[in-house]
């Protein structure tokens, strides 16, 4: 029989030790956060609106130091739900954004109106993490999906790719199925062709870089596929990006290696008895 091959794995083993705040710290020596998307918070969009605020409410909650919301629902109704809903989020205009300045999530509930937006993300943010409805728009749209490989040639850009299976698939142009069966794989080959760092979600995410051996987080468990979940994510890999020490792509690689386990770890500390929901598991979240 054929010798068998099995692809290296880092085996993550060690919670990534939080850095504790200086004294002398204020809400801007934490890093800012913009979250774009959230098609609709009020019954005129796709509902989705929920996705994004908790991203944004998950960035707050890990310790991001000021935390935007750019909502695609412009409507006043959608900015009123948002601040009734978490009152220390601001809200801001996509337009508005400081972009140069910004760690960006994108795409969580973005819907179709996250496309018209991506090439100026991808442009001009420095440090961006891209989920769903992002991820959607560059799978559909080769000219996005160079502009993604570029913005890494000039180096000091940070992107973090969060899909789920079905998600990468689109991007490799697979099936959800032929991800799932070489799931390590996958996400080496979408960090090669993407040049980004890839968070493969799931049971055992999988982290890979462009180049070095890809790791596996082994926190977390099944109560965690529960609607926002990985909205959560991308919003607490925003703010350990926006926090990040190290230069660009090291710094994209390590926020969402702390993330996932975080992430992970605040699943298997839930108590017994109680439902995870994504709002409850932000409000878990410790800044790190
Ligand atoms: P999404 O698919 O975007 O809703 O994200 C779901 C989140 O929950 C991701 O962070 C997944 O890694 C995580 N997740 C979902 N199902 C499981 C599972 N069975 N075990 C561990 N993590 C999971
Ligand atoms: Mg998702």
């Amino acid at each position: 029989a054929a010798a068998h091959a099995v692809a290296p794995v880092a085996w993550l083993s060690g919670a990534p030790t939080p850095a504790s705040r200086p004294h002398a710290s204020h809400k801007g020596s934490f890093g800012d956060v913009a979250v774009v998307g959230g098609e609709g918070l009020s019954l005129r969009g796709m509902g989705m609106g929920g996705a994004a605020l908790l991203a944004a409410s998950a960035a707050l909650h890990a310790g991001a130091g000021r935390v935007w919301l750019s909502l695609l629902d412009e409507s006043e109704a959608a900015t009123a739900a948002m601040l009734s809903a978490q009152p220390e989020l601001m809200p801001r205009r996509f337009e508005a954004l400081a972009l140069d300045e910004l760690t960006v999530v994108a795409g969580c509930g973005g819907g179709v109106a996250i496309a018209p937006l991506m090439a100026q993300l991808l442009d001009r943010a420095p440090r961006l993490v891209l989920d769903a409805d992002a991820l959607n728009a560059i799978a559909a749209d080769p000219a996005l999906a160079a502009l993604l490989l570029r913005r890494h040639r000039q180096g000091g850009a940070a992107t973090v790719l969060t899909p789920h299976p079905l998600e990468a698939a689109r991007l490799l142009k697979t099936s959800s199925a032929a991800v799932q069966a070489d799931r390590l794989g996958a996400a080496a080959e979408l960090a090669a062709r993407s040049g980004c760092t890839v968070v493969l979600k799931g049971s055992g995410s999988i982290i890979a870089a462009p180049d070095g051996v890809p790791r596996l987080n082994p926190t977390g468990n099944a109560r965690l596929a529960s609607p926002g979940t990985g909205d959560i994510l991308a919003g607490l890999i925003g703010a350990r990006l926006a926090a990040a020490r190290a230069a660009p792509p090291q710094a994209a690689l390590e926020a969402a290696t702390a993330a996932c386990w975080q992430h992970g770890a605040a699943a298997d500390g839930w108590p017994v008895g109680q439902a995870l929901t994504a709002l409850a598991l932000a409000r878990r979240l410790a800044p790190g």
